[in-house]
């Protein structure tokens, strides 16, 4: 009797965006990693090992950055068709991303593909909106699953519903934003990481900002109470990466400066570069008045 395991194909898709010509965004390396993208791929992995699918059924993770990838709804849905089961996550999805990622996903739907959107437009506008952004409306009449709020513990309950067939319309986790320490780091292939331009990845330290500034999306999505990663995440974060061969990081805090940890954070930064030797640079954008 052979031990056949069923397959459970999950793709990961960060969209671009539209120029004023309607031509999709895109780079043969693009600047600036998706760090939704790291994050969604680290969980994934997670949710992979520890099985929430099932002891018979193995996870398997694709992702693509359509800043610096081409994505081909046919090819997509391919990899979904040639597993026993699957659903394409449109990840990070910003305003001005949205309608490219409805695209997307409507040419998904018509094969007949399980499609979720989650991101800072679907999160932003049911954090600020009394009624549904009409967009968003439209992503659920297509069907289409809506996640608000961050994956940490969550995604595996995602998984569930849809290897069961049974996805909700809407999870919102507003309410209730993740502890980030001891949580699954962001990580992403060596192979996705050097198609953008000196082969950065991304790391976030921390997220959250106590401040109010007026013109801000960030506060009402992740909130204004300072979640961070410990020390010792940020370290293996550095070592995952080194060990694939990336040695650049882009710090995507919302306010690396209001990080309560930033201090043991960079203690241990110190401690790698100057104790042990590791080669290794940050990138953070500094923003003045
Ligand atoms: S993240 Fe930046 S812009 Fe937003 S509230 Fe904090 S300091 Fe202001």
């Amino acid at each position: 009797m052979t031990n056949h395991k069923r397959r459970f194909s999950l793709v990961l898709i960060k969209p671009s965006h539209y120029d004023d010509d309607g031509y999709v965004i895109q780079w043969l390396r693009s600047a600036i990693p998706s760090n939704s993208l790291a994050v969604l791929y680290g969980l994934a992995l997670e949710c992979a090992e520890h099985k929430v699918l099932g002891n018979d059924v193995e996870l398997e993770i694709h992702a693509f950055d359509e800043t610096n990838t081409r994505i081909r709804p046919k090819h997509v849905a391919s990899l979904i068709e040639g597993a026993d089961a699957g659903m394409v996550m449109l990840v990070g999805v910003q305003s001005n991303q949205f309608p490219r990622a409805l695209d997307i996903a409507a040419s998904l739907r018509r094969r007949g593909i399980i499609v979720a959107i989650g991101g800072f437009h679907v999160s932003g506008t049911i954090a600020m909106l009394s009624e549904l952004d009409p967009d968003v409306r439209r992503a659920q009449e297509m069907g289409v699953s809506l996640f608000a709020g961050e994956a940490e513990g969550r995604l595996e309950e995602v998984l569930r519903d849809a290897a069961n067939n049974q996805l909700k319309p809407l999870y919102n986790f507003m309410n209730d934003l993740p502890n980030l320490e001891g949580a699954a780091m962001p990580l992403l292939p060596a192979e996705r990481i050097l198609r953008t331009a000196g082969a950065n990845t991304s790391l976030d330290a921390g997220r959250g900002c106590p401040y109010q500034c007026s013109f801000c999306t960030i506060i009402n999505v992740q909130g204004r109470k300072s979640r961070y990663r410990s020390a010792d995440d940020c370290e293996r974060i550095v070592r995952a990466n080194l060990a694939q061969d990336i040695h650049r990081f882009f710090i995507t805090d919302d306010n690396f400066a209001r990080n309560k940890n930033w201090e043991a954070i960079l203690d241990r930064m110190i401690q790698l570069r100057e104790g042990e030797g590791l080669q290794f640079n940050f990138i953070i954008q500094v923003d003045t008045l």
